[in-house]
């Protein structure tokens, strides 16, 4: 197709020149995580990232300047998920969103059109829409950004739901390669969230990933997500098999990276 060589060719343009010089600083003092990663994976998760600001649609909302900073880690945290697997930049997302902080949504909850509303204290940090936006507090964006441990990625989260909706349908289930693939999925993430349904409905707070993953299989793939990305060696030795499964889907191994900065 004409126009998928015309974007490959813009596209390389772009990764040809320079990422602006602020970048790196941006990244080193507001991405928690981006300091740990290897210098490969920095630099794909920058050229990810770049893609992203360039081609979708940057808007503030609520007041919010959606300045270079604000997309720019917005951008990395999303392009993270992105980092090890075969991708096309989100294809179903066309703008990004940003409200300063939490904020309302009009007319409420979730809708048959696949709104997915996600609900904090009544009010909505972050929103995935079928039809092509993601919706993000600034607030808990960057917070997220800022603390790579504490098992809450807002950014994480809705890009999770954005993979989950590329086949068209919010099931916990993204676009995978084969049927066994498939069986194995379903199999491991059916266990897991009826596990969190059942703790979810004894009171019991989820420890590991967050009894909002019970609401339903979309939002447990969105949490589960979280958890792979900041939780890693606690899933990786209390729920091996839900580790192995996501580790397969992101062909990246989160538990395996350092703790600490590597400069
Ligand atoms: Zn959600």
């Amino acid at each position: 197709m004409i126009f998928a060589w015309l974007e490959r060719r813009r596209r390389a343009a772009l990764l040809a020149t320079p990422a602006p010089p602020e970048w790196a600083e941006t990244l080193h003092r507001e991405y928690a995580l981006f300091r740990r990663l290897a210098p490969e994976a920095r630099a794909r998760l920058v050229d990810i990232a770049r893609v992203l600001v360039a081609e979708k649609s940057w808007e503030g909302a609520g007041g919010f300047d959606c300045d270079d900073r604000a997309r720019v880690v917005v951008a990395a945290q999303a392009a993270l998920l992105l980092v090890g697997i075969e991708h096309d930049y989100y294809d179903n997302i066309d703008s990004v969103v940003i409200y300063p902080a939490g904020y309302r949504v009009p007319g409420g909850r979730v809708g048959p059109d696949g709104l997915v509303v996600d609900m904090a204290d009544r009010r909505v940090l972050g929103t995935a829409h079928s039809t092509g936006a993601v919706v993000l507090s600034w607030k808990s964006a960057r917070a997220g950004g800022a603390d790579a441990d504490d098992g809450r990625n807002l950014v994480y989260h809705e890009f999770a739901h954005a993979l989950d909706m590329l086949d068209g349908v919010v099931d916990g289930t993204p676009p995978l390669p084969d049927r066994q693939t498939y069986r194995t999925w379903f199999e491991v993430m059916t266990k897991y969230y009826e596990r969190l349904v059942a703790a979810a409905a004894r009171g019991r707070r989820g420890t590991l990933l967050d009894t909002y993953g019970a609401t339903n299989v979309g939002e447990f793939f969105a949490v589960a997500t979280e958890a792979f990305f900041e939780k890693p060696r606690q899933m990786q030795r209390r729920l091996p098999d839900l580790y192995a499964t996501l580790k397969l889907f992101y062909r990246q191994d989160p538990a395996g990276w350092p703790r600490r900065a590597r400069g």
